[in-house]
């Protein structure tokens, strides 16, 4: 039986709250572990599967469909490794994104290679797994000349184009603007034809390639994106006379909701939408590749955080947690743009109820900024409580940021036990202050100093 609407989101929210409270009952939250990052394993396998039902609802049978996985999401080798499982490869966009999917053990034929500024070597290291590789840019595309002409290799070849038709709500996260950085920006004087004729002297590229921006664009937006590539397919292979473009890429993008637990858009309305604005896209004729990060991922992350103190300032309640700017960059950075629900637990990890209080969410680091969420009406917090920082899956926790020498967070996936209660598995433990040092030069105490013989001796 299908699910009523909105059951698919309560069961979530009711998953997370089992899940706050048995890490404080287990022990993976308190006094000594002030802050984790909390992953809910149903709910990526269900994003995962609802992917894959949306395109497969919409494709003609038989057609090639790689969803990889958009590493940048959430870089982290069990998610990775938990997507791949569940169908997905993996889109990488650096050196170590593509070693996190091979540690993964996502096969280089589900995966993706994307990056805007790959090294020679990162290209021959790719083309030698097999790896499909987007070329960015006509400099690009002459290094990868060199490659095929050097050795034969499987890699699927493709060129990224930006189809130049505007940015979403969000300039930094729109990059199908005039003058964005990625890809052949198509609309530039001369661009197409020298695409077409890109193609035409280069027999191997087979893929096209588009990714119009993320959160912010709406739907109209991507699919549009998705329309120009396509358009352009038909085009390069009309001009080649034969189905040289075999696999459209169509990159990511789908928004999350940040203001409710309510999914939307879904997977499903994005293929549809491609499937009825775009029908020859589905048709069998292409392959197709899709790279998704936040819209599998962010739902399904949350960091609880103990607020260590509470305090009152020129009228605000302040509640001090071990959550900011380390691990909700983007939020405390542009709160505006990146705002995030907040939802309060007392001492046990019980939901707190009852009237709500006006009060500021702050992180521990030293600047005045450092609030995960201002102004925001909740069940006031107390000393020992948890402030839970929600949707922070993709793009939040796991892109820690080292400010105030702050230690990474341990990050914990959780899931039902089968006996009622709730499991939690180690994705990444926390970073001791011993790595800190570590990773800040430790075994380099006086490099500096000994640098240069001081001039006195
Ligand atoms: C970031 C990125 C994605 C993933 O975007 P989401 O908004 O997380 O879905 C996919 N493809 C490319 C090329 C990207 O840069």
């Amino acid at each position: 039986m299908a699910p009523e609407p909105g059951g698919e989101a309560r069961e979530r929210a009711a998953r997370r709250d089992r899940a706050v409270r048995a890490a404080v009952e287990q022990g993976l939250l308190g006094p000594d572990a002030a802050v984790v990052g909390l992953l809910d394993v149903t709910g990526i396998r269900e994003s995962a599967a609802a992917l894959r039902a949306a395109f497969g609802a919409v494709v003609a049978p038989g057609t090639p469909v790689l969803h990889a996985f958009a590493v940048k999401a959430c870089p982290l080798v069990p998610v990775v490794r938990l997507l791949h499982t569940t169908g997905l490869g993996a889109e990488a966009a650096s050196p170590g994104e593509l070693a996190l999917a091979r540690a993964a053990g996502v096969p280089a034929a589900r995966t993706v290679l994307d990056s805007p500024a790959k090294t020679p070597a990162e290209l021959r290291e790719a083309l030698a797994l097999g790896v499909a590789v987007n070329a960015d840019n006509p400099q690009e595309l002459r290094r990868l000349d060199a490659l095929v002409r050097a050795a034969p290799s499987r890699s699927p070849l493709g060129l990224r184009v930006n189809p130049q038709i505007g940015a979403g709500a969000i300039g930094a996260t729109s990059t199908a603007t005039r003058t964005s950085k990625f890809g052949v920006a198509l609309r530039d004087e001369g661009a197409r034809a020298w695409v077409v004729e890109a193609y035409a002297r280069r027999p191997w590229l087979s893929r096209l390639h588009t990714h119009t921006g993320s959160q912010g664009v709406p739907l109209p937006l991507l699919a549009q994106g998705v329309a120009e590539v396509y358009a352009l397919a038909e085009e390069i292979n009309a001009a080649v006379g034969r189905r040289q473009v075999d696999t459209i890429d169509i990159g990511g993008g789908l928004p999350v909701n940040l203001a409710s637990e309510e999914t939307a858009p879904t997977f499903a309305e994005y293929a549809r939408l491609l499937a009825a604005r775009i029908p020859g896209l589905f048709d069998g004729r292409y392959g197709l590749v899709t790279e998704f990060g936040r819209s599998l991922l962010a739902r399904h992350g949350a960091v609880v955080a103990r607020v260590e103190y509470t305090k009152d300032a020129g009228g605000r309640r302040i509640a001090v947690t071990h959550a900011g700017v380390q691990v909700a960059v983007r939020t405390v950075y542009a709160p505006g743009v990146w705002p995030l629900r907040i939802a309060a637990y007392d001492a046990g990890g019980r939901p707190k109820a009852g009237p709500k209080t006006v009060q500021d969410i702050a992180g521990p680091a030293c600047f005045s900024g450092d609030l995960l969420a201002e102004g925001r009406a909740l069940p006031p917090l107390e000393q020992g409580d948890y402030a839970v920082a929600l949707d922070t899956g993709a793009y939040g926790f796991a892109h820690h940021y080292a400010y105030n020498s702050l230690a990474r967070p341990g990050i914990y996936g959780y899931a039902p036990d089968g006996y009622g209660g709730t499991a939690f598995a180690t994705v990444r433990r926390a970073q001791t202050v011993a790595e800190v040092v570590a990773d800040s030069g430790g075994a380099h105490a006086s490099a500096l100093t000994t640098l240069r013989a001081p001039e006195s001796r």
